[in-house]
């Protein structure tokens, strides 16, 4: 059975949109920890980041480095990388616009109309 996310890569559930290329995509977490947290991952669905070949690994990391630069430059906060994964089985890097009342494991409650702004600022 397909992960949440390649419902997701693949438009079947709904999403925040980001950013997309050939071998990665990219969208806001559904449960933020601060405005603008988003989620790349890659499109070939392999549970952990270190189970990736180097292809796809590389890609991913490049993705996290062009999204969190541009994250920053919109911002003007730095961007924190945090890797989990217990929760989906398909490998993410969650990219976190900081803020100084983040806490990890503490979501914020926001509306449609916040999710769409930030995603407009964030999308590349
Ligand atoms: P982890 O596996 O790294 O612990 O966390 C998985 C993340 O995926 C969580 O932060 C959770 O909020 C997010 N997530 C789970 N299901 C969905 C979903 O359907 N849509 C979006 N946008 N995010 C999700």
């Amino acid at each position: 059975m397909s992960s949440i996310f390649t419902k997701i890569i693949k438009g079947e559930i709904p999403c925040y949109k980001i950013y997309e290329d050939d071998k990665t995509f990219a969208f806001l977490d559904i449960n933020p920890e601060t405005k603008g947290h988003t989620l790349v991952v890659p499109k070939n669905e392999v549970d952990k980041i270190y189970e990736l070949d180097d292809e796809d690994y590389e890609a991913l990391m490049r993705t996290v480095k062009k999204l969190s630069k541009n994250m920053e430059k919109v911002l003007g906060r730095r961007t924190l990388w945090k890797v989990i994964g217990t929760d989906v089985p398909h490998a993410h890097v969650h990219l976190l616009p900081y803020d100084e009342t983040w806490e990890h494991g503490r979501n914020l409650k926001l509306t449609e109309e916040e999710f769409e702004e930030i995603r407009q600022k964030l999308a590349l």
